[in-house]
């Protein structure tokens, strides 16, 4: 006898799941399983900002791809009619909708020989809207509850997936526009002393500020994390060397022009150089803060890369490996 799933095992699945990635391959097996559901295109926008078009997550062959804007047309659609069903060629096409905090983010697509029966199509809105909730908990988990940067904690797991990309050639170059992935630290000249005259929530207030300035020096597909108190650091992609050094002037430039309220003016200091496969994320962040140093003992508010340093790349020389 064909038994009716009631979801609730997969909704258990998917709740357990803490990787986005583990979270995906859960909902697909989810989606795959529903009674009735055979050729669908999964389309999910994971930063929730209807400005970005969502992406493609899991498609059939038989279903093609979408443009973006078609996607944005769609998701408008579905977001004022919820269920649509509409013909398509083969037979009757469903738009299930994916709800995060009431807006649309995602969009099942299922075609079928017949209309999807309506229980079978609330199981799967159930389901998208339980991943679309789990998938925000674990956004949520990556973020600096203050400045809503990413967090220290995922800076490793984030240099690791940098280094360990496919297109991360040996050479310590990344082969996408051929531009080469820049680590930097930066940190908030004298600060103590924001704390000291202003107080705590002034001073949180400031980091709050440096934190927009960094986001908005920076582009979407570059990662800013809050590392330390006031201490930031970032992973970009950049041309070459000259390039990086003049982005993080410039950033510097502004931050050291922005009228903080009460404040007034302030700078940063920043270390900064090419990420290598050969070196471990210890070994990066040290070589980052020696560069960082250098910047606060030459008088601050000044950006200083590493290979500024001149100092000879010796393994034995760094102290932060144990090689016994
Ligand atoms: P330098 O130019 O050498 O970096 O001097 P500094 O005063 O910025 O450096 P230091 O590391 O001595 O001081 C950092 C201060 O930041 C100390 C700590 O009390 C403060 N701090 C760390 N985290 C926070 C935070 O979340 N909020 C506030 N208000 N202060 C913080
Ligand atoms: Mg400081
Ligand atoms: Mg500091």
């Amino acid at each position: 006898m064909i038994t009716t799933p009631c979801g609730h095992e997969w909704i258990v699945f998917l709740t357990q799941q803490v990787e986005e990635q583990s979270l995906d391959t859960a909902l697909i097996t989810a989606v795959s399983g529903l009674p009735e559901i055979n050729v669908f295109a999964l389309y999910i926008n994971k930063h929730f900002d209807p400005q970005i078009s969502p992406t493609l997550l899991n498609a059939d062959s038989q279903i093609a791809p979408l443009s973006s804007v078609e996607l944005m047309h769609l998701l408008e659609k579905v977001s004022k009619n919820k269920i649509r069903v509409s013909c398509a060629f083969a037979g009757v096409t469903t738009y299930v909708p994916m709800y995060y905090l009431g807006t649309v983010i995602g969009l099942l697509i299922v075609e079928s020989k017949d209309e999807l029966p309506e229980d079978v199509g609330m199981l799967a809105r159930h389901i998208l809207n339980v991943y679309a909730n789990q998938l925000a908990l674990i956004h949520k988990s990556r973020l600096d509850p203050l400045t809503e940067l990413l967090n220290r904690q995922t800076f490793d797991k984030k240099v690791i997936e940098i280094l360990s990309e496919e297109d991360f050639s040996g050479k310590g170059e990344i082969s996408t526009e051929n531009q080469s992935w820049y680590l930097a630290i930066i940190d908030i000249d004298h600060f103590k002393r924001v704390n000291d005259n202003f107080g705590h929530v002034i001073g949180d207030e400031v980091i709050l500020l440096v934190s927009r300035l960094l986001k908005d020096n920076f582009r979407f597909k570059d990662y800013v994390f809050r590392y330390g108190g006031e201490e930031f650091a970032v992973l970009f992609q950049s041309y070459d060397k000259v390039a990086a050094r003049q982005k993080l002037n410039c950033l510097r430039a502004n931050i050291a022009e922005y009228p903080f309220p009460q404040v007034g003016n302030l700078t940063v200091s920043a270390g900064f150089l090419e990420l290598s496969y050969v070196d471990m994320v210890a070994s990066l962040v040290h070589k980052a803060d020696l560069a960082l140093y250098e910047s606060k003992n030459n008088g601050r508010n000044l950006v200083t890369a590493y290979s500024d340093l001149g100092l000879v790349d010796d393994i034995a020389n760094d102290d932060d490996i144990e090689l016994f």
